[in-house]
């Protein structure tokens, strides 16, 4: 069944803001990190009560005084991010949710609230505390169902647990549930792939998040290329791969609505469109971003970051809970190339008159030339109203060619 809060019809179709607040809630620790993690995280096993403690409440300091900035639009989402939200006590997180759904109010519809989960037997034995703590929506870290490429990632699961873990969130009462799975792993190939892509399927999840692994430089992954200790897996191949994870999700009913995401109907993922979207996000915690609300002086909103290390964003509460983050206000240049590369990661594209209405004029007035250079070479598809979206060979280069809009000088 999907519940009022699932629909896509408070999805706005991109530029305007839709007056609602999405909340993102970091909590930053893991059992052990990841050799290709570059997220704020930290590491922990088990994690301290006091530290716990502590940290939940600096996120209810920062909330009450940050939550003015936000006014008192109806929350929209919330979602509890990290690191492993779940190795958080279930009394943590119902004290996150009961402060969150508090301070904003609620409209017509429920609130997405999605907690991240991985799979691990503490984990999974909290999972009926957390339905009840008001948690509605999981995301679930499988990655694989292979345990050799499981092992090679560095992950602390193996796939009899990311199974026990998936059968024990529908008997604890999820019904929308979000599997993350990596593609191009190290020696991968493309029946392992379809492998993992069978067991999910076999599964059923409302949605899928697909990610190609990466090789950031700050890793010990990215650092194994540089010293030639690992070869990242050949472009062609992980191409193919992104091809087949399309073909495969989509002709077992699956949407592709955006460039790494899957979803049954009415299962789009929330809380991500609002990034994508340029929607307003409270973000709390360590190293977590904000995007404020668009004001009359601010018509382009403003991001926001958090320090990305604890003792930092702790101090920085002390100081002043309201400014513990730092603010860059978004120019036009920046936010209208912001709006194309956003837009083109989700499939339906960026509508030109929602695009006019924040800018003034349609992409074309802006960004002619890169358009007709990538129309030219079949990546970019431009509608006769000047609507523009990725084509099928632009979706596997989407980053570069969103990353074409993004850094026009003077747009
Ligand atoms: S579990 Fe996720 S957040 Fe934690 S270290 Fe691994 S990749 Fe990073």
């Amino acid at each position: 069944m999907t519940e009022p809060g699932h629909t896509e019809a408070h999805l706005a179709p991109g530029g305007g803001d839709d007056g609602r607040v999405g909340v993102y809630v970091h909590l930053p620790w893991c059992e052990r990190v990841c050799p290709y993690c570059d997220f704020a995280v930290l590491a922990a096993r088990p994690l301290d009560p006091g530290v716990e403690d502590r940290y939940v409440e600096d996120l209810r300091t920062e909330l009450a005084a940050r939550a003015p900035a936000f006014g008192d639009r109806p929350l929209a989402s919330l979602y509890l991010g990290g690191g492993t939200p779940a190795l958080f006590r279930p009394e943590s997180i119902a004290r996150l949710v009961d402060a969150v759904t508090a301070t904003f109010p609620a409209d017509a519809s429920a609130p997405e609230i999605t907690l991240e989960l991985n799979p691990s037997t503490v984990e999974r034995e909290r999972l009926p505390a957390f339905r009840a703590a008001g948690v509605n929506r999981l995301s679930i870290g499988i990655q694989s169902f292979d345990d050799g490429l499981l092992k090679r990632l560095g992950r602390a699961h193996r796939a009899v647990v990311a199974e026990e873990t998936l059968a024990a969130a529908r008997r604890a009462g999820f019904d929308d549930l979000s599997v993350d799975l990596i593609f191009a792993g190290p020696d991968q190939s493309a029946a392992d792939l379809d492998r993992d892509l069978d067991r999910v399927i076999a599964f059923g999840p409302e949605h899928v998040s697909t990610y190609e692994l990466t090789f950031e430089s700050e890793t010990p992954f990215g650092r194994a290329v540089s010293a030639g200790r690992m070869t990242p897996p050949d472009e062609e191949l992980a191409a193919g791969m992104i091809e087949q994870v399309e073909a495969r999700l989509e002709g077992a009913g699956y949407r592709r609505y955006e460039v790494s995401s899957y979803a049954r109907p009415g299962r789009r993922a929330r809380h991500n469109a609002r990034y994508w979207q340029r929607q307003a996000v409270l973000g709390l915690g360590m190293g977590a971003h904000s995007t404020e609300v668009r004001t009359p002086a601010r018509p382009h909103g403003a991001r926001r970051a958090n320090p990305r290390d604890l003792s930092a964003w702790q101090a920085a509460l002390a100081r002043d809970p309201a400014e513990a983050g730092e603010e860059e206000g978004l120019e036009v240049a920046v936010a209208r190339g912001e709006a194309i590369f956003l837009g083109l990661r989700q499939i339906e594209g960026v509508a030109a008159q929602a695009f006019a209405e924040e800018f003034g004029a349609p992409p074309r007035a802006f960004f002619a030339e890169e358009i007709d250079r990538l129309v030219r070479v079949e990546w970019l598809v431009e509608g006769e109203g000047g609507d523009l979206r990725l084509s099928r060979a632009g979706r596997l280069l989407a980053d570069s060619v969103g990353a074409e809009f993004v850094f026009v000088e003077g747009g």
